[in-house]
């Protein structure tokens, strides 16, 4: 009714009488924007605070508490040309005697009964009792209050056909409409979740299917592509710090180039460096300038990259784990239409993103899991092959050991020649025990990373005769091939530590030895390996290795014939020590081998000093571990 006013022509007079002056207070800005097109406004209250009788925009009339009015709520608005009126009374609630029926119950549970009408007649009346009471409360206002009686009075006979509810279905129609709109928008973001939830849903169940993340990366990137309708889709894992990455994992829609097998650059592209720094969404709409403000940041356009593959509008959400960039998600329209990013394709792909993310996660964990699991089956072997080993090898010269010591100690008589060879077989058992548990501790101390190298800058010639000398004193009965060393004095020095070196050559010239004929040879070399490294080579003539043990050599009590039917004696733990003490000393230990009975080569490398270039030898090798 209000709305009529204020969308009306004419100059009503304009009744509210309100229980409480809190009500009122609800409602006053209407009446201040009434009082704008008509002087004939009255509002009736009950005062709380500071509600009083007063001639301001318009009239306000504070009544008497006890006033029926108080117990009333009308509106009346008459004009020339329309009429309406609302007449309520606040339906009694029970009270109890003594207890003042002016209690007003909360709010919410106040019920009312009364009219509401256009009729001219109906609505005159009402304002002429108001008025009345207006007059009785405010006498100094007749002369007002009979102005506005004269409006009733003269248009009290027009016909309701007069009334013009143009502006109020107006305003009806409007109003509704905005309803209608709500709902859509309502409807709108119900089907969009819906969408979301569907889509993560079976990117969801693709995860609980698969823990291989290409499979989920697949089903991820067809159904966003599908569901976003994009030109083209990516999805890839990527580090902040990578350079480029190779692409695996498209969707496109028909007439769009495809990417797959593309090295996508990521280094210099600033969108995906500012994605990565700043571990948000980035959404470039059509952008033809080389330089987009995003916020408050200037960010150079990859133009190059748009063109090259005709994107138009980009947009890339991050995959992120604990603040660790897992992977992207890039979505391109290629088209000529400008475009921009709706919020909620944003908010689709990041909640798609954060299920990629768990998924690469349970990923790395499973991987993990795997690792772990073939490091505990590692362990394992080893301890059998300890059993196994230890088993022979301890107990098969403990054997003999006391065959001989209980021969010696009960036959006193025996010949000197035999109780010699009896000495002699026990010392040299006792001396493959010993190894063998010198080399087993050896390795587990390498293993377990307790060692401290002692680095300094060595001639390897040094090292290469220590580790010469050290075998010919354990080879005496000169059964040996002939071993020639080409190691030049005037090579550069190596950093490293002498002792582990020497104790690496000793072990790859006993196996060069111990695999050849007497009459083969064996040759150590070594020679300048790039800038940084040297490298030495030990080549035999001997038996060879098969091309797919190549590897296996450097395994744990690996050994050809198997730790039990050996004829050459050794531990099967030499090349694993080897490989543990190279790889400490910063290099890397291999095998070459044209194949069985076509000789081996052991190529390792060792780096060389930085002092090298102002230097020349200061220090000399102490000694061998091996003769420890
Ligand atoms: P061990 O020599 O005590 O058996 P290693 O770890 O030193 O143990 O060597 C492991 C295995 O690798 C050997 O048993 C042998 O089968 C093979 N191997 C090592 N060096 C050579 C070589 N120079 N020529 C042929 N085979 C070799």
């Amino acid at each position: 009714m209000e709305d009529q006013v204020l969308a009306g022509v004419d100059q009503p007079v304009v009744i509210a009488s309100f229980q409480r002056e809190r009500f009122y207070r609800q409602e006053a800005h209407r009446y201040l924007r009434i009082a704008d097109r008509t002087e004939q406004v009255y509002v009736l209250a009950a005062p709380e605070t500071d509600f009083a009788n007063r001639s301001d925009r318009y009239e306000t009339i504070a009544f008497d508490k006890t006033d029926a009015l108080a117990q009333e709520w009308h509106l009346v608005v008459v004009s020339a040309h329309y009429a309406a009126c609302l007449i309520c009374r606040e339906r009694q609630v029970y009270t109890a005697p003594g207890e003042s029926s002016l209690h007003l119950p909360p709010d919410q549970s106040r019920r009312f009964e009364g009219i509401w009408t256009f009729e001219r007649s109906v609505a005159c009346k009402a304002a002429e009792l108001l008025l009345t009471k207006v007059v009785l409360y405010r006498p100094e206002l007749v002369d007002k209050v009979s102005a506005a009686q004269t409006v009733l009075v003269d248009n009290a006979q027009a016909s309701f056909s007069h009334v013009d509810p143009g502006p109020f279905a107006e305003r009806l129609v409007t109003y509704i409409q905005a309803g209608q709109y709500k709902l859509l928008k309502a409807y709108r973001s119900i089907a969009a979740q819906e969408q979301r939830e569907r889509l993560v849903n079976s990117i969801t169940s693709a995860i609980r299917r698969s823990l291989d993340p290409d499979e989920i990366f697949k089903v991820a990137v067809q159904e966003l592509g599908q569901a976003l309708d994009a030109c083209r889709c990516l999805i890839y894992r990527c580090r902040a710090t990578d350079v480029t990455v190779t692409l695996q994992h498209e969707s496109l829609n028909q007439g769009v180039e495809s990417l797959i097998g593309q090295r996508w650059n990521l280094a210099d592209n600033s969108l995906f460096q500012w994605v990565a720094q700043h571990q948000e969404p980035l959404c470039m709409p059509h952008t033809p300038a080389d330089v987009w403000l995003l916020g408050q940041e200037e960010v150079a356009v990859p133009t190059e990259q748009m063109q090259r593959w005709a994107i138009k509008a980009w947009l890339m959400v991050p995959v992120v784990h604990q603040n660790r960039l897992l992977g992207m998600v890039e979505v391109h329209h290629c088209g000529d239409t400008a475009h921009d990013w709706h919020e909620s394709n944003v908010g689709l792909i990041e909640a798609i993103a954060n299920q990629i993310g768990v998924a690469l996660i349970q990923a790395e964990a499973y991987a993990n899991l795997e690792d772990l699991n073939q490091q505990l089956a590692a362990l394992d072997r080893t301890r059998s092959n300890l059993i196994a080993i230890t088993g022979h090898e301890l107990r098969t010269p403990l054997s003999t050991i006391q065959v001989c010591l209980e021969s010696l100690s009960t036959e006193p008589d025996m010949p000197e020649e035999l109780r010699q060879v009896m000495l002699s077989t026990a010392l040299t058992d006792a001396e493959r025990m010993r190894k063998l548990i010198q080399d087993f501790l050896t390795l587990s101390q390498l293993e377990s990373g307790r060692i401290q190298w002692h680095l300094e800058p060595l001639p390897l010639q040094e090292c290469v005769d220590l580790a010469l000398s050290s075998l010919r004193s354990r080879q005496m009965d000169g059964t040996l091939p002939e071993i020639t060393a080409q190691v030049s004095p005037e090579l550069p020095l190596i950093q490293s530590d002498g002792e582990w070196v020497v104790e690496v050559l000793s072990k790859l010239l006993d196996n060069a030895c111990k695999f050849t004929e007497p009459t083969g040879k064996v040759l150590i070399q070594a020679q300048p390996n790039g800038g940084k490294m040297l490298e030495v080579t030990v080549s035999d003539t001997g038996r060879g290795i098969e091309s797919n043990r190549l590897e296996t050599v450097f395994d744990r009590f690996y050994q050809e014939e198997g730790a039990l039917r050996r004829s050459t004696g050794g531990t099967g733990l030499g090349l694993a020590i080897c490989r543990q003490i190279v790889a400490g000393l910063g290099g890397r230990i291999w095998a070459e081998s044209a194949g069985k009975d076509r000789g081996s080569q052991f190529h390792l490398t060792l780096p060389i000093s930085p002092s090298e270039k102002e230097e020349k030898p200061i220090k000399t090798v102490r000694g061998s571990k091996a003769r420890r």
